[in-house]
């Protein structure tokens, strides 16, 4: 059987070769570990990584000096909202995050929550974004961080980061995104945008699983975090363990590929994703698209929702597809996600279906996934398009 069509680029991609091919002699001839300063098997590692963390740093608009390799985007979300919180407990006692955030970010505010903290989940419009006049009015002079994602993994929204950093540093308070689904994707600079801390991940962003960072600002502020991770004060202090030289190069290489051809692969991507849409609906008349469309939303994304078809049969009928598919039917048996509830989609029932496109998509592929899903939908009971 062919293996099905991979369009679920939200949940992981693969490694470009290019990344692969960079971290190789990592695992081999350059296995040395960077923190031994005695010889050239440490200093050899130590290029490799010192590499990487220019090439994280220009992705995004920091210095080197200011990125934290650690294993991912949950555990840099992690450090960033409880090491902040833990540093500023006598400046405060509020935290503000948004209701659509991963669940890497939300069950971590909901544990400070339990810890004492108070944490106002901020809610969105229908597109999925926050409102800035109520952010500000959110805001007091107990509050002490803003957490708000760059890009949503489900419906590709866009935040605009500059205006809610322009808020954030008017009034004092830090300013965390989670920018996973971003990275390499949007063009981000930290310091324009008044960022203090972000969260990355490799995998997201054609590089390898397990490797990720976090940009912590160390000018204008200087930002001071507790560690989450104790020990030979890897990282300057802010990450004890030994690196993963092979996944950091990988992490950096991928930074490198992404930077160079951002606007070309962004547009290329949303020129498949647009084709998808008008196949999906000059093949079937009731198309409810989720998200804000334009650029505003993330060009590889495109989550629908066909109202009056059965969540559970059509992912059923379209197992040659490899896509997520979100239950937005409150009466079905699937739970809706939090962040459709969140946009008020959730109250439409019917199949709702998250495609993400990538770098490896044809137009073949966009194609046969098109006519796959429109016959099926047709075969569920949705009526199709009379000419
Ligand atoms: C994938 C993802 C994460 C988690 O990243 P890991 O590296 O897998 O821990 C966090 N936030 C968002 C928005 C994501 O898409």
């Amino acid at each position: 059987m062919a293996k099905p069509i991979y369009l679920d680029y939200h949940a992981t991609t693969p490694v470009d070769r290019r990344v692969l091919d960079a971290m190789l002699p990592y695992f081999t001839e350059r296995f040395g570990n960077p923190a031994s300063r005695q010889h050239s098997y440490g200093w050899d590692a130590q290029k490799g990584v010192d590499t990487a963390r220019a090439q994280v740093a220009a992705l995004i608009g920091a210095t080197p000096g200011e990125i934290v390799f650690t294993s991912g985007a949950s555990e840099s979300n992690n450090l960033a909202i409880k090491g902040i919180a833990s540093c500023l407990r006598d400046k405060g006692d509020h935290l503000i995050t948004v209701a659509t955030e991963h669940r890497s970010v939300l069950d971590t505010f909901k544990k400070l929550g339990q810890e004492g903290w108070r944490v106002t989940f901020l809610p969105v419009d229908r597109e999925g974004f926050i409102d800035l006049d109520q952010l500000r009015a959110t805001i007091t002079n107990r509050t002490v961080l803003v957490s708000a994602m760059t890009a949503n993994n489900e419906i590709g929204t866009v935040q605009p980061l500059g205006e809610i950093g322009a808020v954030t540093s008017e009034r004092g308070v830090l300013f965390h995104t989670d920018a996973a689904q971003a990275v390499g994707k949007v063009p981000i600079d930290v310091h324009a945008m008044n960022v203090d801390l972000l969260s990355l991940t490799g995998h997201k962003y054609y590089g390898p699983k397990g490797a990720g960072a976090l940009f912590i600002r160390r000018r204008k502020p200087r930002i001071e975090l507790a560690c989450q991770i104790e020990g030979g004060g890897h990282e300057n202090g802010f990450r004890s363990g030994t690196l993963n030289v092979p996944g950091i190069v990988g992490l950096g290489a991928a930074a490198e590929i992404c930077r160079s051809g951002l606007d070309s692969e962004r547009q290329k991507l949303g020129a498949l994703r647009d084709r998808l849409l008008s196949l999906l609906k000059s093949g079937i008349d009731n198309v409810h698209v989720n998200g804000p469309l334009g650029d505003r939303r993330l060009s590889h994304n495109l989550h629908v929702t066909f109202p009056g078809v059965d969540g559970e049969r059509l992912l059923m009928a379209i197992g040659d597809l490899a896509v997520s598919t979100g239950s937005a039917c409150s009466s079905g048996s699937g739970a809706a996600s939090h962040v459709l509830e969140a946009i008020g989609a959730a109250a439409v029932p019917g199949a709702s279906v998250r495609f993400g496109i990538g770098r490896m998509t044809t137009d073949e592929e966009i194609d046969t996934a098109a006519a796959r899903v429109v016959k099926v939908v047709h075969s569920l009971g949705s009526k199709p398009v009379t000419a």
